[in-house]
């Protein structure tokens, strides 16, 4: 694979307590910045903002109301970035920032519009860095999660590869957490109603995160020819592991 998309999720980010995990974001920025060092093409797709904010301001939980999170997503954007940035050119390599709705992936000129963005950025051998413009996008013009949005991203830029880090290594046969003899499924070819099932269900209460957005997601990528792998975001080397072909995680090929 030479051109990569990775997201991950505020649950591989910040630790329980709500506090930024700083080592694990480390580990992370010098696996990418080593493979666009190896010349591969490397976007990243991150969450955070919201938690970063609510960090950034002392507040010991998530706010509410709307507007009160689209202000910390103002604040913890900003501050996420900084840390991207900083340790990005620790390790020799540009980050840029690219914030996104739902218009700029629809609308026929924008697409094309935020395609040449990225495009332009890759050959000049940024990394761009995507999240949804969460301090003014409104729900009408949200995507709403960043497993759809990277799907998206990967699609627009033609990538190979799609990696979701995530706090679970796959998807399991049932939610771990509530059927603790659920096992790791290593490969899913086709997206049947019962893989949909297994993930949470189509429209159900876990409609936005958890497993159910990240198999929309997969739609998204394997209808475009991009190849999907969701694994743990807590292991170590991970990203390479994946890129190697090892058994890890759950590809949709
Ligand atoms: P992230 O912040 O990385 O996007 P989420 O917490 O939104 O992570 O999604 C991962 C969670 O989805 C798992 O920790 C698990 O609790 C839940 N889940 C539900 N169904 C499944 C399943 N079939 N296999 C794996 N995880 C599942």
């Amino acid at each position: 694979a030479s051109r990569i998309v990775v997201k991950v999720g505020t649950s591989t980010l910040l630790y329980d307590n709500g506090k930024l995990n700083l080592y694990r974001i480390e580990q992370l920025v010098r696996e990418l910045a080593d493979l666009s060092s190896q010349g591969k093409d490397v976007i990243l797709v991150s969450s955070g903002a919201i938690g970063a904010g609510v960090v950034r301001m002392g507040l010991s939980e998530r706010p509410s109301g709307v507007k009160e999170k689209q202000a910390l997503a103002a604040v913890g954007q900003g501050m996420l970035m900084h840390i991207y940035d900083k340790l990005f050119a620790e390790y020799g390599q540009v980050a840029g920032q690219v914030l996104l709705t739902r218009d700029n992936y629809v609308q026929h000129k924008q697409y094309n519009n935020s395609r040449n963005t990225l495009l332009t950025m890759l050959k000049m051998g940024v990394v761009p860095i995507i999240n949804e413009n969460d301090a003014v996008a409104v729900d009408e013009v949200k995507i709403g999660d960043n497993d759809n949005l990277s799907a998206m991203v990967a699609a627009l830029v033609d990538a190979d590869l799609l990696i979701i880090l995530s706090d679970i290594d796959g998807v399991y046969t049932g939610n771990p957490s509530k059927d603790p003899s659920a096992t790791l499924i290593h490969e899913i070819k086709e997206i049947t109603p019962h893989i949909e099932q297994i993930a949470g269900g189509a429209g159900s209460a876990l409609g936005t995160g958890g497993m159910s957005t990240k198999i929309e997601a997969a739609k998204i990528a394997t209808a475009s020819g991009v190849t999907m792998c969701i694994a743990s975001g807590s292991e170590k080397g991970i990203i390479r592991r994946i890129i190697d072909g090892e058994n890890v995680g759950t590809v949709f090929p």
